[in-house]
């Protein structure tokens, strides 16, 4: 996106920035193009940069300072799997890029994005959304390094992560900041991951344990824990667990075994508790899943006005695209949780589907000739 498109639509500002590691495409099968449309049909003006230059900050400044935030992703896929083959030899091909060049992302481009982004504008809060943000929310085996990496909300200057399906959360987080919420206190939206200062976490589990009959170990409570209601102990340690540290999981395989199941198990928006993962600077806190969307609100989300096209300003075609042109999402989730597969993790063990009636309106842009009621299954 260009000045010159904010300006086009009489934008004096934007509200939004989302900024990906892919080419920009208009098509639901694209994770910024549902977020951009979502923050679109609830009133922000969005902006986007797509695949910018991560030497310096100076492509991260092209649309100005927004309003609001900035929400940053690696792209559909983790920027490692697309840049590096299984052998982690570079690939020949980004299917994500116009012409299938490579080059145009970084590895690690969640932390790199978000770093630039903190130059530009150092006080502008960061969202981390996306594949691999979702997927490196706690301690993770990272295999280009081939060692345990901490929370990549550890390693970033961010100051949460939307994990899973965003829509419903990077709304509520856009009118929370609307309404003059700082982002350090939105701590309450499920399916958002944030941070916690170590001696606030120390305190809060000081007096956790004195409510429990123990010692208080610590002396005074920090700002963070003396203000916010929602850090009352007997609340906090009803809703969360606690799972082994960055720095036990990375020293025991057995025990990072552990913490992954518990997180794997706690993954339902029902019953399931937010966890807990202390590392050696942050403490990492998981809230529980957001709810999968409702029929109604999944239509929605699909029916949205995408064009189905790349940016005009592309010049090749992105490869990506062409393979899912005429594809159609019906729904989202899967309870199979197959080891390999991330769909459990990322979009939930919850199966959400759209309506048969909504399908069909999803091929209106190929087929505007027909009615939609030419068009419903039957
Ligand atoms: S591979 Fe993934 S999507 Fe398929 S059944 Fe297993 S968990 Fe579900």
């Amino acid at each position: 996106m260009s000045p010159e498109e904010v300006k086009a639509r009489g934008w004096k500002e934007l509200d939004v920035i989302l900024v990906t590691g892919d080419a920009y495409v208009d098509h639901s099968s694209f994770g910024t193009a549902i977020i951009g449309r979502v923050l679109e049909d609830a009133g922000f003006r969005v902006g986007i940069i797509a695949q910018p230059r991560w030497e310096n900050p100076e492509d991260f400044k092209k649309l100005g300072k927004p309003r609001l935030f900035f929400s940053v992703s690696a792209g559909n896929t983790d920027s490692m799997v697309s840049n590096l083959t299984p052998g982690l030899k570079p690939r020949n091909k980004d299917a994500y890029s116009p012409g299938g060049k490579t080059g145009l992302r970084p590895n690690r481009a969640a932390i790199i994005y978000s770093n630039r982004i903190k130059e530009a504008f150092p006080d502008m809060p960061i969202v981390l959304g996306g594949i691999e943000a979702s997927m490196r929310r706690f301690a993770h085996y990272d295999y280009l390094s081939d060692k345990v990496r901490q929370s990549i909300l550890a390693d970033a200057p961010a100051d949460l992560v939307v994990y899973g399906m965003g829509e419903l959360q990077i709304v509520e987080i856009a009118k929370r900041l609307q309404a003059g919420e700082d982002i350090k206190g939105i701590r309450d939206i499920s399916g958002t991951v944030w941070k916690m200062e170590v001696k606030a976490w120390k305190e809060l589990k000081g007096k956790g344990k004195e409510k429990a009959g123990e010692q208080d170990e610590s002396e005074n409570a920090t700002e963070e824990v003396a203000k916010d209601k929602s850090l009352d102990p007997a609340e906090f340690f009803k809703e969360y667990v606690e799972i082994p540290s960055f720095s036990e999981v990375s020293q025991d395989k057995a025990v990072f075994a552990k913490a992954f199941r518990t997180y794997f198990l706690e993954q339902n928006p029902v019953t399931g508790k937010g966890i807990v993962q202390p590392h050696p600077k942050t403490i990492i806190i998981q809230n529980k899943p957001m709810r999968p969307l409702t029929e109604a609100e999944l239509d929605h989300v699909y029916e949205l006005p995408y064009t189905g096209e790349t940016h005009p300003s592309y010049t090749e075609p992105v490869p990506a695209l062409e393979m899912v042109k005429f594809s159609l999402t019906t729904h989202r989730g899967c309870f199979g949780g197959c080891s390999f597969c991330a769909i459990t993790q990322h979009q939930g063990r919850m199966i959400a589907s759209r309506s048969i009636e909504s399908i069909p309106v999803s091929y209106t842009h190929l087929r505007a000739h027909e009615t939609r009621e030419d068009l419903v299954c039957r």
